[in-house]
């Protein structure tokens, strides 16, 4: 639910060519699977230079991310930001040692054979050892992060002994007592034995999912007695819980079953401590009183290590909406527990996109007009209708699991009952979207699947603000729009309501992507624009989503239900006119829209149908609109378009390099301005910040 989205599940979307100068679409059709704000707000600029591919090895591709108006931030503000962003990667450690309790020794090898390795560096095997290397980097440890499963390393366990034996003795991170000999021994099986923690999260029915999984947040338990353990501490009907075991491992001592705490003084005590160095920094740059109270309660809970520390710095947190400056740091997510219960520690820093911000205010201060306007019954338009203001950032910082694979939006804090009673905060990550948009140029998908050279230009000249503006309207309008007759039960539409109410905001936002009050109101730059989203919605929709579904299977998840629903039930309804057709060429299928405006009223007519079955809760003809074009698959299509995308070879995992922001100083020492640099070496990050952000011994 909440650091939603992450780029793990853009399977499908990695650049090859590293130059790439124009914006294609067909990124976020894909993207847009795992949630509603789906995330993809590019930068404004209709071309851009900048070389965002950094690094390809096997199934893994690394970028880098721009900061778009960074040197416009006040020297307050970058001075915040860069406090903080030390902070987001003071934790680094916390997450390897997390991740699988022999992390950080292997790690600190690799570091040590790639710094001072004598032998020959040119051999395959060492290129092998570099892939294995950059993998375990990516993953914060030596289990895939997508997967769960370890690596299997390209070369042998007698190489690897040379390495060690052929690098400085004294870089290598021997526990007390050990010679390399010993590293050599205590290493191998853990790195070449298949059988040995082999998964990092072990979830299958049947398993003990503590005793099984490699993931660090027991020790010498079993499911059971962290079950007892926890079930003991349950408050019954707290109406504000603190969410149990967030920030710890529990482990025995003595036979008793008991939780080391991270905190100042604990478990993580010293990169904690390093955390907190910097947040105090950050306290002196605050640029309000909420903002101040906020780190405050931030440093008090690492220190203490107290759960209602945590939820008292959330509340603050999620109210604090209009800061420019923002950030996540802490134990947050849970989703590399077996158990769901243990957080693993993550940092983002961001600041406000005013750009697209900019276009979203647009949008909702004309929320009424587009209610006024839109194709749907009269009875079912609100007289008055605000639209949702959608926040959208930029990220200057990835730490802790947030980097090197980043999410798309984020949506916290978790704990319900905050939720409920204060609320979340929001956002969508521009300048990481853009990233993935403009570098999967040139990859070969678009081409493969557009059905003519004018479909791939217009993507490419409009696709980026097409895609945005399709976004922002569908989030700061199209769920807006629309009310219930009265007495309608909210949930009559039951599991169809989800689909339902997607197809409902996008085909808000489809109708008006062809209305000239896009222009009109600048939101674009002509009506041609309009046709590249159409364009890409229904390649996605009749072709290319289906990428993701295998074979003989239904399509399930609702995005997808709800694309595929409007775009076969407006090719139906076209076909007597041809408005849309698919066409075959050297057994090969396309899609191509024949007449735009035809199928401008087509997704009129399907708003209104649907606007009727959520106001009247008619489930039976919701049901038949999401099982009769929504849930099925053609197996023959299926096939081909799953042969068409395997030959393109795309490498399924993304993440980012983060830039280096360099304090320029004045001659007493004082902080006069912040540069950004961007780095083109993934390596080369990972060996810095392996210098310079180890604050744990390799034995925690
Ligand atoms: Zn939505």
């Amino acid at each position: 639910m909440n650091l939603f989205y992450k780029l793990a599940f853009l399977k499908n979307i990695p650049a090859m060519n590293p130059i790439v100068k124009v914006f294609t679409l067909l990124v976020m059709t894909i993207i847009s699977l795992n949630a509603c704000r789906n995330a993809k707000q590019p930068a404004p600029e209709a071309t851009d230079d900048f070389n965002y591919f950094v690094d390809q090895f096997e199934d893994m591709r690394v970028l880098k991310y721009k900061l778009p108006g960074f040197e416009s931030l006040s020297l307050q503000q970058k001075k915040y930001i860069y406090y903080l962003s030390e902070a987001a990667l003071a934790g680094r450690d916390i997450l390897w040692d997390q991740n699988f309790r022999y992390n950080l020794q292997i790690r600190k090898t690799i570091e040590a054979i790639i710094e001072s390795y004598t032998g020959d560096k040119k051999a395959a095997e060492y290129k092998a050892f570099l892939v294995y290397s950059k993998r375990v980097f990516f993953a914060n440890g030596i289990h895939h992060h997508y997967s769960s499963d370890k690596f299997k390393p390209g070369f042998t366990e007698s190489y690897f002994a040379s390495l060690v034996k052929g690098t400085e003795q004294e870089k290598l991170p021997l526990a007390e007592g050990q010679n390399s000999d010993q590293l050599i021994a205590f290493l191998s099986p853990i790195i070449f034995d298949e059988k040995l923690f082999a998964r990092k999260v072990e979830q299958k029915a049947g398993a003990d999912m503590v005793a099984e999984s490699a993931s660090n947040f027991y020790e010498g338990v079993t499911q059971k007695e962290v079950e007892v353990f926890y079930a003991g501490k349950i408050v019954a009907d707290d109406p504000r819980p603190v969410s149990l075991g967030l920030n710890s491992k529990v482990v025995k001592i003595n036979e008793k079953v008991t939780e080391e705490v991270y905190k100042s003084g604990g478990k993580y005590g010293a990169a904690i401590n390093n955390i907190v160095l910097w947040l105090e920094k950050a306290i002196t740059v605050t640029e309000t009183e909420t903002q101040k109270k906020e780190i405050e309660l931030l440093i008090e809970y690492y220190k203490t290590g107290d759960l209602k520390k945590w939820d008292e710095y959330n509340v603050v947190w999620a109210k604090n909406t209009d800061a420019l400056v923002d950030y996540i740091n802490g134990f947050i997510e849970n989703y590399e527990d077996p158990m769901g219960m243990k957080a693993t520690w993550e940092a983002i820093v961001d600041y406000t996109d005013l750009e697209a911000t900019k276009r979203t205010e647009i949008i909702t201060a004309n929320a009424q007009w587009f209610e006024d306007n839109s194709p749907i019954q009269p009875q079912y338009k609100k007289e008055k209708v605000t639209g949702v203001a959608a926040k959208v950032i930029n990220i200057a910082m990835l730490g802790g699991d947030c980097y090197p694979v980043s999410p798309l939006g984020i949506n916290l804090p978790n704990a319900d009952w905050i939720r409920k009673e204060v609320g979340s905060k929001s956002v969508t990550l521009a300048n990481i979207t853009n990233a993935l948009d403009v570098s999967s140029q040139g990859n070969g998908f678009l081409e493969e699947f557009a059905a003519d050279q004018a479909e791939v230009d217009r993507i490419k000249k409009y696709g980026t603000i097409s895609d945005a503006l399709h976004t922002d309207l569908h989030e700061c309008v199209g769920h807006a729009s629309g009310k219930l007759a009265e007495g309608t039960d909210p949930n009559a539409l039951k599991n169809y309501a989800s689909p339902l109410e997607e197809a409902r905001a996008d085909l808000f936002a489809l109708y008006y992507m062809m209305d000239k009050k896009m222009t009109e109101l600048g939101l674009l730059p002509d009506e041609e624009a309009g046709k590249a989203s159409y364009d890409a919605y229904l390649r996605n929709g009749l072709l290319t989503q289906i990428v993701r579904i295998k074979p003989g299977k239904e399509i399930e998840q609702a995005h997808m239900r709800c694309r595929s629903a409007i775009s076969h039930w407006v090719y139906e309804k076209g076909k007597a006119e041809n408005v849309v057709e698919f066409l075959k060429r050297d057994g090969k299928t396309y899609v191509k829209i024949n007449d735009y405006n035809k199928l401008r009223n087509l997704f009129g007519d399907l708003l209104k149908e649907i606007q009727r079955v959520k106001s009247e809760g008619d489930f039976e003809a919701g049901k038949n609109l999401i099982e009769d074009f929504g849930v099925k698959v053609d197996a023959q299509l299926h096939a081909e378009i799953l042969d068409r995308y395997a030959k393109l070879n795309l490498a399924p995992y993304t993440g980012f390099v983060n830039p280096i922001l360099i304090p320029v100083y004045d001659s007493n020492g004082g902080i006069t301005d912040i540069t950004v640099e961007y780095i083109n070496d993934y390596l080369s990050q990972m060996m810095y910040y392996g210098k310079n952000y180890s604050f744990l011994p390799v034995k925690n």
